[in-house]
């Protein structure tokens, strides 16, 4: 008998949906049963669990994490003539936001160690900024792979400068800082459900946090076409993007098991760096955080090499991102920081993220191990010549 092993997947779906199949098709039943598609209760309902999860004071759904941004910088009247930070390496949605309400994305480098907001780059960004007749007004910096970025320093630049502290957490629901889960960071924290992220749907939805009473109420109106106290009352320019009820309905159950995939997650991750990183740069963790893991990445020369290795053998692996925004058609007219792009321009030819889900089994993760450090020793790459 030949053994027949399936094809590693890059995010394996399926296993979650085996384990909670019945419980998701009974909630989508509901949802036919009632008939309330927008704005029924579960989605009420799945901000109070939202709540209940991160402890932040305000969960407001919307139609997926792009809008959240954008929605967000919105509610701090944010338009032309407005410079908002956003790195340079990240996924394109960041600086979207502010470029689709007509504000200025202004460029920024990040850290090769965390992937995040070099505070450097900012610094000289806003000086920079001025000069150029913009109006600093916000940040974004982005949880990306799943850490939480913020730090006290950033906080401490911005409201120096009067900067809004907008969080992309839309890779990081349900990590931690301190036992402070995302959603408490910065002035405002935005969320995806994209399918791929730790917590999705199946289909899109995003979601905006934050502790300010007056925001919430704003982000509130904005999500529903800038709507008053009553229906058709409408005191300010809004968007519709609303989480759809059957997507809440399949993310209240998803999030029933959520804390139980966040620690499988992270036994993977261990996993993985306790086995890779002699070989390759493993991703750093801040002391007392807790990554919610959406993407397992590493760092090595001869990155495409290996890609090619590990496709041969059935091994999917991902480059996010190939292409700084910075360099990207759509974005290159946009200004960057006068100090240089340096590690958002080296990150992208050398950087791997491996496959992760937490029902990967441990059999696959060796095929996977085994697979790079064969490569690495074949091609004596080692983290100690990095
Ligand atoms: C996925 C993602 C977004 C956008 O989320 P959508 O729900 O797909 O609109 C924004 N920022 C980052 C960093 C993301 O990874």
């Amino acid at each position: 008998m030949s053994e027949y092993t399936e094809p590693t997947k890059f995010i394996d779906l399926e296993s979650q949906q085996k384990k909670i199949r019945r419980a998701i098709e009974e909630s989508i039943f509901n949802v036919l049963d009632h008939g309330q598609y927008i704005m029924g209760p579960e989605v009420l309902d799945f901000e109070k669990d939202l709540l209940a999860f991160t402890k932040s004071k305000h969960a407001i759904t919307c139609g997926n994490g792009t809008d959240a941004l954008t929605i967000a910088l919105m509610s701090w009247n944010i338009g032309p003539g407005d410079a908002v930070f956003v790195p340079s390496f990240t996924y394109v949605a960041t600086a979207e936001a502010p470029a689709q309400i007509g504000a200025t994305p202004f460029f920024i480098d990040v850290s090769r160690n965390s992937f995040n907001v070099e505070l450097n780059s900012f610094k000289q960004a806003i000086i920079d900024s001025k000069k150029l007749g913009l109006v600093p007004k916000a940040i974004i910096p982005v949880d990306l792979f799943g850490q939480i970025s913020i730090t006290d320093e950033l906080i401490s630049i911005a409201n120096e400068n009067n900067i809004n502290v907008l969080v992309d957490g839309a890779q990081s629901f349900g990590a931690e800082l301190n036992e402070v889960k995302t959603g408490n960071f910065g002035d405002i924290t935005t969320t995806s459900f994209f399918p791929a992220k730790p917590l999705g749907c199946y289909g899109d939805g995003g979601a905006i946090f934050t502790n300010n009473d007056d925001l919430a109420e704003k982000i509130r109106s904005i999500r529903l076409h800038g709507k008053g106290s009553q229906k058709y009352d409408n005191i300010r320019v809004g968007v519709n993007s609303r989480l759809d009820t059957i997507q809440a309905a399949i993310l209240r159950e998803k999030i029933k098991i959520f804390g139980d995939e966040l620690v499988m997650r992270d036994s993977i991750a261990k996993y993985y760096s306790k086995n890779l990183s002699s070989f390759v740069r493993t991703p750093i963790i801040r002391k007392n955080s807790k990554s919610a893991w959406a993407q397992y990445t590493i760092q090595l020369p001869k990155r495409n090499e290996l890609q090619s290795f590990l496709k041969d053998r059935n091994i999917p692996s991902i480059t996010y991102y190939p292409i700084p925004l910075s360099q990207q058609i759509g974005y290159s007219h946009f200004p960057s920081v006068s100090s240089g792009l340096s590690s958002s321009e080296e990150l992208p030819t050398s950087v791997l993220s491996l496959p992760m889900s937490p029902y990967m089994e441990t059999a696959t993760l060796d095929n996977i191990i085994n697979s790079i450090s064969e490569f690495c020793t074949l091609n004596n790459i080692s983290s100690k010549h990095d």
